[in-house]
């Protein structure tokens, strides 16, 4: 994907300290591990994988909200080093998974959409009620509720009102953190498609971060696979679903058919328990859970591959993208 990036990873890793008792000091946590991600202007990047594998320090460390130990964080080509919180939050916004717990439950939502306003002193405060009136026009609300509190609103309504205060600042950009994942299936389609027509009406660029598949698969043009603080695999959304290449991408896509949809969480039937991240295992940190690891993978950490836009880092894939084989395939005891 050669397009303009409105947001970009430059080998960005964050280490966190992680306590291990009184008297056993503390334990680095590779949270993120060198990930070099690009989310093109006016395109959808969907970021998927398991709790714990990174993605919600990813959208911290891309909203401003986290410093990553190592690495660059690109706005429009320009480096966050040289951007104060204020100028980040007015070209990046979040919409977070929780409309019951990311909404104050004891302000109105007027006073909760324009909470922006306020906190980055934008605009006249005479405009500020006349701005809520606009965006809870364009989410669909009626105006009535500007008056309402979060209790008296459905959990479809609530994340409206999140969506509305997230673009009250005009932003560029948004990540969208499980955006559907608290809501009943049957609004779950109605919020996605009203953040398909906003991404049009206000050309917005989408970090869409979900271990849903299938509303990755929905509305991403581009997708980048999380494990263990890595991307994995990353291709365009049609490649990925139809060619997955990395064996951890290949699980993940088995288990879109899950019994309980609306839990939205993989059942990988990968067998092994997702390791620690404390204490990685060994080479390829897929490997104790990988039906086609070989002994290189418990030795050797494999390289990031590129075959046109596929993105593998998997030793089955480590030349030319070549696929697997029958004879290397498939010798984790
Ligand atoms: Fe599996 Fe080896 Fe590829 Fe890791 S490098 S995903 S263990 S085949």
């Amino acid at each position: 994907m050669t397009e303009a990036a409105a947001l970009e990873t430059v080998d960005v890793t964050c280490v966190f300290q992680v306590s291990q008792g009184l008297l056993r000091g503390s334990k680095p946590l590779r949270a993120v591990n060198g990930v070099s991600l690009k989310i093109p202007r006016g395109r959808v990047v969907g970021l998927v994988g398991e709790s714990g594998c990174g993605k919600s320090t990813m959208a911290n460390i891309l909203l401003g909200l986290q410093r990553p130990s190592s690495g660059d964080v690109l706005y429009s080509g320009d480096s966050a080093a040289g951007f104060s919180r204020r100028q980040i939050a007015r070209r990046i916004q979040p919409i977070f998974q929780d409309p019951y717990s990311s909404l104050n439950p004891t302000k109105s939502i007027e006073s909760i959409v324009s909470q922006p306003l306020r906190i980055h002193n934008v605009g006249a405060p005479s405009e500020w009620s006349a701005r809520v009136g606009e965006m809870l026009d364009v989410v669909g609300l009626p105006r009535r509720v500007a008056s309402s509190y979060p209790s008296q609103l459905s959990g479809g309504q609530r994340q409206r009102v999140a969506i509305a205060r997230a673009l009250i600042m005009r932003p560029e950009v948004v990540i969208c953190d499980e955006p559907t994942s608290a809501l009943d299936v049957s609004v779950q389609s109605q919020i996605l498609n009203l953040l398909q027509d906003l991404k049009e009406e206000f050309g917005l660029t989408y970090l869409l971060i979900s271990h849903n598949l299938a509303v990755v698969q929905h509305m991403a043009d581009r997708v980048a696979v999380m494990y263990l603080g890595r991307i994995v695999e990353e291709a365009d959304s049609d490649t990925l679903f139809n060619d997955p290449r990395h064996p951890y991408t290949r699980a993940l896509l088995g288990s879109v058919l899950t019994p309980e949809p609306r839990l939205g969480v993989p059942d990988t039937h990968l067998g092994a328990v997702f390791p620690n991240p404390i204490d990685p295992p060994p080479g390829c940190t897929f490997h104790p859970r990988c039906p086609d690891c070989m002994a290189i993978c418990r030795s050797e950490p494999p390289r990031p591959a590129s075959d046109g836009g596929h993105k593998t880092e998997c030793h089955l894939y480590g030349g030319a993208g070549a696929p697997p084989t029958a004879t290397h395939r498939g010798d984790n005891p």
